[in-house]
């Protein structure tokens, strides 16, 4: 690829508030149903039907608005913005156009760029339109109407294709932090329409841009924007220009598509919703919605380090998803030893669920949190703590019964240590010998052989301060 050009990218995205109700009527808002069975007159403009505004999806809005460093409108209005289309039955959609909720926030990536973001607005969604199952003909699912969206839009300053899928997972991320969104982007929960342009190194002008719509996963927004820095560098050494419009990703073919020619924001002939009064909030208010935010992943990060003293790289995994560091919490809450639940968390439990899309653990942390305690206080060996939890995810079942049916609780029996490690030690004289000459490994040998022999008779420690005790009775006299 040229490196004679920059690559200018802004982003909207649109996310799903999880927010028990719809925006501007009582209907659940949750995802999927029985179709159209989650509408009412409200959501799907009956006459006469007049919207009332659902604080939470407001409250929600604004907190997003504080975690990216918003300035809060202390006056915010909604607006009608008209378009008829049939996944739209009052045919205008309730928007925010020129006061909305959050202005002027900020987000940074780990490359050091500062993200501006320009606004933050709250708005409802449209229903689903299915145009494949049928012949010829398409069917209205409006379930997804006037559930509550919040529409982000950054100013162009995303630099490459791994910026902005970036921007969009950190973005997804702390929305699932804040508990305000589910960033499931295979339900729709976030979506992202992508602007993208290009212009020499140096300029100043932007070239005119193209809008990729609806893009809702992540690989598919690295793979659009990558498609679009090749066609647009085309275009330009050809000595064309780019024409401003909307696009469509075709991931199959892995190319964009025309749409159509952009509209502008006169052809939806916006104007103030007159059914809705404006959100008004006084500083208190505000604060009030501030104290709720609850830590977000680098606040945990730190917490984790410095309060728990785990290693960054190991707060850092923990963190990478909220119900992994919600978990991690859960269990730590009832069994305070932050690095061994740490230490049996990334082993035993990441590797089980870092490979599917499911975001839960099978198993409850306050099990967990009892296996590691077994584990610790020598209840169990640890490598029987290990199986069982893997018992634990593949059948479930509580730990100690567990322990109990599989003969894994450890009952210490002095005289069968003395007795195994006895005969061990007076079998090898040789390799008693070979210790004393300095070959330390010889312990481990014996260990091995002994907590095999003494499985379930001994734990580990026990049978190691006996042998510590056999080799310095064996020791050599000078
Ligand atoms: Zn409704």
């Amino acid at each position: 690829m040229s490196k004679k050009y920059e690559t200018v990218i802004g982003l909207e995205i649109h996310a799903e508030l999880s927010t028990n109700t719809k925006v501007f009527c009582s209907c659940s808002a949750e995802f999927g149903g029985e179709t159209n069975t989650h509408i009412c007159p409200r959501c799907t403009g009956q006459p006469g039907a007049l919207p009332i505004i659902n604080k939470a999806a407001v409250e929600f809005a604004v907190r997003a608005g504080l975690t990216f460093g918003c300035d809060i409108n202390r006056y915010s209005r909604f607006d009608r913005k008209n378009y008829f289309y049939p996944d739209l039955p009052k045919a205008y959609q309730i928007s925010q156009l020129d006061l909305p909720l959050c202005l002027n926030g900020k987000l940074e990536l780990s490359t050091g760029n500062v993200v501006r973001i320009n606004r933050i607005h709250l708005e409802e969604d449209a229903g689903k339109l299915i145009h494949d199952d049928y012949h010829g003909e398409s069917l209205a699912n409006y379930n997804r109407c006037s559930v509550p969206l919040i529409e982000i839009v950054t100013e162009p300053d995303i630099r490459s294709a791994e910026e902005a899928a970036e921007f969009v997972s950190k973005i997804g991320l702390y929305l699932k932090y804040l508990g305000v969104c589910d960033a499931k982007m295979q339900e729709g929960s976030i979506r992202a329409d992508v602007n993208i342009s290009l212009r020499e190194f140096g300029s100043d002008k932007f070239g005119e841009r193209t809008e990729i719509k609806n893009m809702n996963s992540m690989r598919g927004i690295q793979r659009a924007i990558e498609y679009e820095i090749e066609r647009q560098t085309e275009l330009l050494e050809d000595g064309e220009k780019n024409v401003q419009e909307t696009r469509k990703f075709d991931d199959a073919m892995g190319i964009t598509k025309p749409l159509r020619t952009k509209e502008n924001a006169n052809d939806y002939r916006y104007f103030p919703e007159p059914d809705i009064l404006a959100v008004t909030f006084t500083d208190e208010d505000i604060e009030n919605i501030r104290k709720d935010i609850p830590l977000l992943p680098h606040e945990k990060v730190a917490k984790y380090v410095n309060d728990y003293k785990l290693s960054e790289e190991d707060a850092r995994v923990i963190t990478l998803e909220k119900y992994l560091s919600d978990f991690y919490d859960e269990t730590v809450a009832i069994y305070p030893e932050y690095k061994k639940v740490a230490n049996m968390f990334l082993t035993e439990i990441m590797r089980r669920v870092k490979d599917t899309d499911a975001e839960e653990i099978p198993i409850a942390a306050k099990d967990f949190a009892k296996i590691v305690e077994m584990s610790e206080t020598n209840v169990v060996n640890r490598n029987d703590a290990k199986d069982i939890i893997r018992v634990m995810f593949e059948e479930g079942g509580d730990p100690m019964e567990i322990a109990k049916a599989k003969n894994y609780i450890v009952v210490e029996d002095t005289s069968a240590i003395s007795e195994v490690v006895d005969k061990l030690l007076d079998e090898r004289p040789d390799l008693i010998a070979d210790y004393f000459n300095g070959k330390t490994n010889v312990f481990g040998f014996f260990m091995g052989q002994a907590n095999r022999a003494l499985r379930g008779k001994a734990t580990p420690m026990s049978v190691k301060e006996y042998i510590e005790k056999a080799l310095k009775e064996r020791e050599p006299k000078q």
